[in-house]
């Protein structure tokens, strides 16, 4: 890369999905007059709306408008190179790509996201996609989520389970229990089947106030809470999920179950080139300060999306309120000015309770409940309006403004009285 460092500032991007392309959109659209030299890094054809996978599975969605080219998506004036990050060298400004060839920079944006350990599960590698074991977490499942879903029957048993934390959207897993659930119910046939929510966590969700409304959606349908249950190995020609209790009175014990049909949530890492390298902490996330998205260590160096080390909720939605620190921030060092921590940990999650009814969950740092439209969708209320914001708002918003540079839309209300102490 050619630059001249006085007047042009080199920006380089890992990873070109909601993270990579909304900050170079965003910077792009903000530059104030700065010549920005804007490299995106990404092997990836095709960029996924990824939210959506959960209406595919429940057959609300159509799987062809879930992704664009990569190509169609890179901002006027930025460069995409199709390779993958394979090193970053933060002492001397330079990343090594897949095929040997190392970039200079003068700002780095590390956003590569999570990936899939589809090793993490014993047996999951063999069987997904077939034998009634399905995920909405990988585009190759998401529409075979749906046919698995289908194909249930009168006294069928289903299992939905979650992985250990981190992963991505923190409600997907139960999502999907409740529209299959819902599904079930349309046809009759809920209460003659056995559903299952098995999560190793302690309760259905990590911030309180939605976990309390959550428990009753659940109850409802008749879906088992099993708290505590994580997924140890799956044998899917047998038909056969073992689940380790991992905490409580029944801790240490091992259960092998039945199923018809399993949704699973794979367990999740950052890609392998983050692991060891001295951007990222011992289990190989990106260490930044989690309000001013500016590594702690490397100046120069941001993150933000999945990759992070930072506490918020991993979703497209945080995303959408660390890019404007992200771009104010590489702004703002560019002019000498001190760096500004205005990311409060902003995450959302909308909750599909039923086809046609969503819980809209948002919050920040430390699970204070924050609404963006509290009197039209009500945090606490199974809302349609929430539904349709869900099916066509946020896709609309997703592509047509968060992914061109106009992040900022919407504020969440920070001063919501959700009536708790
Ligand atoms: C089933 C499901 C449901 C979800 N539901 C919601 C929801 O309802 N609401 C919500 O807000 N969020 C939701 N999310 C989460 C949301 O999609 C992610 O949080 C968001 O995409 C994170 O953005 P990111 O840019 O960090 O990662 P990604 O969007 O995953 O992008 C990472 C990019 O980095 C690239 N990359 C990987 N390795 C390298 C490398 N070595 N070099 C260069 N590039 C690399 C990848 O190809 C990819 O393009 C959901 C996700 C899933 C899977």
């Amino acid at each position: 890369m050619v630059a001249n460092k006085q007047d042009s500032h080199r920006i380089l991007i890992i990873g070109g999905g909601s993270a990579g392309i909304t900050v170079a959109a965003s910077l792009r659209r903000h530059s104030d007059g700065k010549k920005l030299d804007i490299t995106i890094i990404d092997p990836a054809k095709r960029h996924y709306y990824q939210p959506a996978f959960t209406i595919v599975g429940g057959g609300c969605y159509k799987f062809d408008n879930t992704y664009r080219s990569m190509n169609s998506l890179i901002p006027k004036g930025a460069k995409l190179i199709s390779e993958g990050a394979s090193a970053i060298d933060p002492e001397n400004n330079q990343v090594t790509l897949s095929n040997g060839d190392k970039l200079d920079y003068d700002y780095l944006v590390v956003c590569p996201g999570l990936i899939l350990d589809w090793d993490g599960i014993p047996g999951l590698k063999e069987t997904i996609g077939k034998n009634g074991v399905c995920t909405n977490y990988s585009p190759d499942y998401t529409e075979y989520t749906w046919e698995c879903i289908q194909s249930l029957t009168s006294g069928s048993k289903a299992f939905f389970t979650q992985a250990p934390l981190p992963f991505k959207c923190p409600g997907a897993p139960q999502k999907i229990a409740y529209l299959a659930a819902d599904h079930l119910k349309s046809k009759g046939i809920l209460e003659s089947c056995e559903l299952h929510f098995a999560t190793p966590g302690p309760g259905m969700f990590g911030v309180p106030y939605f976990a309390k409304l959550l428990g009753p959606v659940a109850d409802k349908y008749g879906i088992q809470k099993d708290f505590h249950h994580k997924l140890i190995k799956i044998d899917g020609e047998a038909k056969k999920a073992t689940f380790e209790v991992i905490d409580g009175d029944a801790k240490g014990e091992v259960k092998e179950l039945d199923f018809d049909m399993i949704h699973v949530t794979p367990h999740q890492k950052t890609p392998d080139f983050l692991h060891g390298s001295p951007v990222c902490n011992d289990a190989g996330y990106v260490e930044v300060h989690k309000n001013s998205m500016q590594h702690v260590k490397y100046p120069n160096i941001f993150g933000l999306g999945d990759a992070c080390d930072t506490p918020n909720s991993k979703t497209a939605a945080a995303v959408r309120k660390q890019s404007p620190t992200v771009v104010q921030n590489i702004k703002n060092l560019i002019d000498g000015k001190p760096i500004e921590e205005t990311y409060l940990g902003y995450g959302s999650c909308p909750l599909t309770t039923a086809k046609g009814k969503v819980i809209m969950a948002e919050f920040i740092y430390g699970g204070k409940v924050t609404p963006t439209l509290p009197f039209l969708v009500p945090p606490n209320k199974q809302s349609w309006i929430g539904w349709m914001t869900k099916i066509i708002g946020l896709p609309m918003l997703y592509w047509y403004f968060m992914l061109k540079g106009y992040e900022k839309f919407l504020e969440p209300d920070l001063d919501w009285d959700s009536g708790e102490e």
